[in-house]
């Protein structure tokens, strides 16, 4: 096991954090409406974002206070040229032991063997509708059939452990869930829903909008009988993860909403443009970016982290008096 020679990052309630999610880009070949807005999208110049070369600063900074599993995502990660040179960087840093990538499938096709020769090993495709018509719904653009075939080529190349993430609708995906459960046990792939949360950018989301991690189980047992509960491999993983009856395929329901896990989080996030935040929920921002491009050494940025570690909130707070949604949507943050 990789030791930590420095004391890890520890919340004022006991949660260390092992987990960083990079952003790569705020930018998108798609436009998920539960994400994005559909008009009036002004991305990040390219200046704005952090080079290759500063993602790697900073996670060889947090090396050392126990960071070891990665998760590039965005934006649609896919669409940052040259993203395996990063893989590459990352899968090469010393204490670093799991790197996964979260994509929309589009550009998958095109890049899952180059990924794969990169070092990367584990593949999340979101996939929330297998209908043209829903997935357009959705998506404000077409591309099921790029998503299909880009999940295949991963396959192909290598990519043995693929999960889809869907995120559930209510009055919208019902009629894709068994659908989904399907083409995963068709194609061995992890399936896992997950609770529409109020983080779109055009601000529309009700709990009404939820279809909840119970309903979407009771929908699921209702076709394929009971689901056998699964240990959770990690304890700090977000899913309730289950297996089908007869043992033949596995899936798994992120409630966020519905039965939030802040108790249990160890996840830490750096957006595109350099800045540290301690929950997709959070409304405060820590500055990684200017600090390195202020030339400052690893010890301050270590000590930024922790800061932002030391001030995080015991949970969201969704649904509860007070609760104050962050000014920056998904995409804006990475998911
Ligand atoms: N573009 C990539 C993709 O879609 O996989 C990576 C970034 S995307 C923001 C990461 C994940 O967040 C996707 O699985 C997406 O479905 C999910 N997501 C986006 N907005 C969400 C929301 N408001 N509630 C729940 N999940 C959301
Ligand atoms: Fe793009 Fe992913 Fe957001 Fe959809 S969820 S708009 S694919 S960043």
């Amino acid at each position: 096991m990789h030791r930590s020679p420095l004391p890890p990052l520890v919340d004022s309630f006991g949660r260390r954090h092992e987990n960083l999610r990079i952003s790569v880009t705020d930018r998108c070949n798609i436009r998920c409406f539960y994400c994005m807005p559909a008009e009036g999208l002004r991305f990040l110049p390219r200046s704005e974002l952090l080079t290759f070369e500063e993602i790697a600063r900073v996670v060889r900074a947090l090396t050392p206070l126990g960071v070891r599993k990665l998760r590039l995502t965005g934006g649609e990660p896919l669409v940052r040229s040259d993203l395996p040179q990063l893989v590459s960087m990352l899968a090469a840093t010393p204490g670093i032991d799991d790197l996964a990538l979260t994509t929309n499938g589009l550009l998958l096709a095109e890049h899952a063997e180059a990924l794969r020769a990169a070092g990367l090993r584990r593949l999340n495709v979101s996939l929330d509708a297998l209908d043209e018509a829903k997935f357009e719904q959705i998506a404000r653009r077409r591309g099921l059939q790029q998503v299909l075939a880009g999940i295949a080529a991963a396959q192909r190349a290598g990519f043995d452990n693929i999960r889809l993430n869907a995120v559930a609708l209510a009055g919208l995906t019902e009629e894709e869930v068994v659908p989904l459960c399907d083409f995963a046990l068709a194609h061995e792939l992890d399936l896992r829903f997950i609770e529409f949360m109020p983080l779109d950018a055009e601000q529309n989301w009700t709990d009404a909008d939820v279809l909840t991690g119970e309903q979407l189980r009771l929908m699921v047992e209702a076709e394929f009988g009971p689901l056998t509960p699964r240990t959770a491999p990690t304890p700090s993983q977000p899913a309730t993860d289950y297996w089908f009856a007869n043992g033949r395929g596995r899936i798994g329901f992120i409630n966020p909403v519905s039965q939030p896990f802040c108790d249990r989080c160890d996840r830490l996030r750096l957006t595109a443009e350099g800045q540290v935040r301690n929950c997709l929920f959070s409304t405060r921002e820590w500055d990684a970016r200017a600090l390195l491009r202020a030339g400052a050494d690893d010890a301050a940025l270590q000590q930024l982290v922790r800061d932002c570690v030391a001030a995080k909130a015991p949970a969201h707070g969704i649904g509860q008096g007070g609760f104050e949604r962050p000014q920056r949507a998904m995409y804006q943050i990475g998911g």
